[in-house]
């Protein structure tokens, strides 16, 4: 571990997992169907360029982020394979799209217009969206079809290279919506193909479709949640359609451990009160860090047992009661596998009622990254 980090909590993220991921998709895969990983929100928490770098190593062949800012991140870290912005980048930022060869996502004719107006030296590349029921962003009407590529037509220096939606409901169980919005995709595809008789390339698929529906994705894939190991549902999960590994860890050390007398409290408000003698372990982890205070009642593992937070979680530690003493410095893992026991990402966003997508993103950058790849590791 670095010697710059002096805190005793950090992630560990596990990049030969991410490896390990890719290549199960990839097998589910028809051989000319590519993959985009998905690296926005910083690598869904895990770090986007370490992700990315290990993504294309693994075969991913383009990225993709929801920000602008998030891909200018990857080009200065030496990157050059296609990325692709997800989001609505305000025109404004479309000249400097092109001078780092950004692809951006349009779906405005107003959008198109004003980026009409600037005067580019090099070429912007775009993918259009198609908003097929998922109400978000995208085109949704053959007239706004029409308009947006007449207004393609005006500009040398603007190219379309692509054309994707997305699906709402390719999680779950019940595939009935999932089939409509695939329906009303291919109603476009067809208009579109006779207004616009160029090559492009198509996706649609997020992890959920991808694994579900290998054969009936397009050019590309947009790998997200899973490759970082996670399932996209319960009921995708079940399935067992693909075996996945869980990148992202969660590790602290005890920095205090102490007994109480029976009627001795712990923490804000004195929530909890010993009612026999007993241990209590303090982890320098909190709410200021995104464990959040909802977490508390929530079992942490010590030398592969499960031990409960008890009072209030504070802004930057935890308590935890103990089935004995154990010395200061011994390791607790919050989230992932510890002597064969595990609390999965699921068990987390369960216990807070949530999607296991949310608590990687939400665990924020006091806790610094570390690395993991064929058993060494490394810090950021
Ligand atoms: C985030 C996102 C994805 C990735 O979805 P996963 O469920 O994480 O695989 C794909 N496409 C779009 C448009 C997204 O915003």
């Amino acid at each position: 571990m670095s010697e710059t980090i002096y805190r005793d909590t950090w992630v560990e993220v596990d990049l030969d997992a991410i490896e390990y991921n890719i290549k199960q998709m990839k097998e589910k895969l028809p051989a000319d169907s590519n993959i985009i990983a998905v690296v926005k929100a910083d690598g869904y928490g895990h770090g986007s360029v370490q992700v990315a770098k290990k993504a294309l190593q693994a075969g991913a062949k383009a990225l993709a982020v929801a920000l602008l800012e998030e891909a200018l991140l990857l080009r200065e870290a030496s990157i050059d394979v296609p990325i692709l912005v997800l989001g609505r980048v305000p025109p404004r930022g479309a000249l400097i799209a092109s001078e780092h060869d950004i692809t951006l996502t349009f779906f405005q004719k107003e959008w198109l217009q004003e980026v009409n107006t600037y005067s580019f030296t090099k070429n912007l590349k775009l993918h259009m969206k198609w908003d097929t029921g998922m109400g978000r962003i995208g085109i949704r009407t053959e007239d706004e079809l029409k308009g947006t590529l007449n207004a393609l037509n005006e500009n040398p220096n603007i190219y379309l290279t692509g054309v994707y939606t997305h699906f709402a409901t390719a999680d779950e169980k019940d595939l009935t919506y999932f089939y409509e919005q695939k329906d009303r995709f291919n109603k476009f595809w067809n208009v579109f193909k006779e207004l616009w008789p160029h090559e492009v390339d198509i996706h649609i698929g997020n992890s959920a479709a991808s694994i579900r529906l290998p054969n009936e994705m397009k050019d590309y894939i947009r790998f997200g949640i899973s490759m970082y190991g996670l399932y996209p549902s319960n009921s995708v999960k079940e399935e067992k359609e693909i075996d996945l590994k869980q990148a992202f860890s969660l590790h602290s050390r005890f920095i205090h451990v102490k007994k109480l007398a029976p009627g001795e409290s712990v923490s804000y408000g004195g929530t909890y009160t010993a009612e026999e003698e007993e241990y209590i372990g303090t982890i320098p982890i909190g709410y200021g860090d995104g464990w959040i205070r909802k977490l508390q009642g929530i079992s942490v593992l010590v030398e592969g047992k499960r031990m409960p937070i008890i009072g209030r979680i504070c802004m930057d530690q935890t308590m935890i009661r103990l089935d004995r003493e154990y010395p200061v410095g011994t390791h607790v893992t919050l989230i992932g596998e510890q002597d064969n026991e595990v609390i999965e990402m699921d068990e987390i966003a369960n216990y807070l009622d949530t999607i296991n997508y949310e608590i990687p993103c939400i665990i924020n950058h006091r806790v610094p990254r570390i690395y993991k790849e064929h058993n060494a590791y490394r810090s950021k």
